[in-house]
């Protein structure tokens, strides 16, 4: 199968007729064997059986139910799996991004040799304040953590050779760093093509201002993980050590100056206060360090989703 096209979903009925309509004159008139994997992220309005009747009319639809909203990074994770094409395209349902850009996206990945490439929204039909000046800030930050030199690291419109999504598994909200979560598999070649924006056209986003505040965290996650999720302890402990070494010296000097050069009121000295602060969190880290370790022997299952239905697969 040449492409596989994966849209993850909530509450977006009225987008759902258009853009499948959309996406097949388009690989139709290109002539792609193709599959379109709608992934609906626990609706709660008609978006499932609209993708029933769509599925009906044409059987290169599929569609997967979650039983609650468990967020785009879980929608995608799944679609990603039950994708098989040989260029996954991913794309949001509200038709902010535009079926027409797929094949230059599929064509960089074949010909271009590229295992990602990203579509950048260099003019966004969003609101200045609210969304473009944020992501711009947000994008800058996530460039100089992670390396990747795109300017637009939450676009929906991305593509994707198949062993990159077979190879990588996306959970939190980490959709908005699938091209960091690629790199650390080991996939380096990332492009970036300038894709149209469109204004939303139906419902409304689904992301309010807390899009914000997680998405940095999830910077941060990235980055701590990233650099030592699979070493803890060298993080933890090495704080932890020295820390615990720095204010041990402290005592030894309390001491000293105690015993050696008869200074009284050892209790009455900030320093020593300091010291047991400094042994405490010392021991603190280091045992965050060791637990790290072991959580990370065990690491569980992340992405266990209770799939409610499934057409077409
Ligand atoms: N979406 C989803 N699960 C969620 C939130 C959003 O599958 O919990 C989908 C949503 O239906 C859309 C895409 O993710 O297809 C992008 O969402 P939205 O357009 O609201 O984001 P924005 O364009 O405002 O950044
Ligand atoms: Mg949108």
């Amino acid at each position: 199968m040449d492409l596989s096209i994966v849209i993850p979903l909530f509450n977006e009925e009225e987008s759902l007729p258009e853009l499948a309509a959309w996406i097949e004159r388009v690989v139709n008139t290109h002539q792609y064997s193709y599959e379109i994997i709608l992934i609906d992220d626990g609706s709660t309005d008609d978006s499932w059986s609209v993708i029933e009747r769509l599925q009906q009319k044409n059987q290169h639809i599929k569609g997967i139910k979650f039983q609650r909203n468990y967020g785009k990074s879980a929608a995608m994770n799944e679609g990603f799996k039950a994708a098989s094409g040989e260029v996954i395209i991913t794309m949001d349902a509200d038709m902010q991004d535009s079926p027409d850009e797929i094949p230059a996206l599929r064509n960089m990945i074949l010909e271009g040799n590229y295992d990602i490439v990203s579509g950048w929204k260099k003019k966004r039909y969003d609101n200045t304040f609210s969304k473009n000046l944020p992501s711009k800030l947000f994008n800058k930050a996530a460039r100089s953590m992670s390396k990747i030199h795109l300017h637009d690291f939450n676009c929906g419109l991305k593509a994707y050779k198949k062993k990159v999504v077979k190879s990588i598994e996306v959970y939190g909200e980490m959709h908005r760093y699938v091209p960091v979560l690629a790199k650390w598999a080991g996939f380096r070649k990332i492009g970036e093509k300038v894709v149209e924006h469109r204004p939303r056209k139906y419902g409304v986003t689904k992301f309010g201002w807390t899009r914000f505040v997680n998405g940095f965290l999830d910077l941060l996650t990235i980055f701590f993980v990233g650099k030592f999720g699979k070493r803890p302890m060298h993080f933890f402990g090495l704080w932890g050590t020295l820390s615990f070494m720095f204010g041990s010296l402290v005592f030894i000097y309390l001491t000293i100056s105690k015993f050696v050069f008869d200074v009284t009121g050892l209790t009455q000295r900030p320093l020593f206060f300091f010291a047991i602060l400094s042994m405490i969190i010392g021991t603190q880290l280091f045992l965050a360090g060791f637990l790290g370790e072991l959580i990370s022997r065990n690491s569980i299952e992340r992405n266990n989703y209770l799939i409610e239905d499934k057409i077409g697969l």
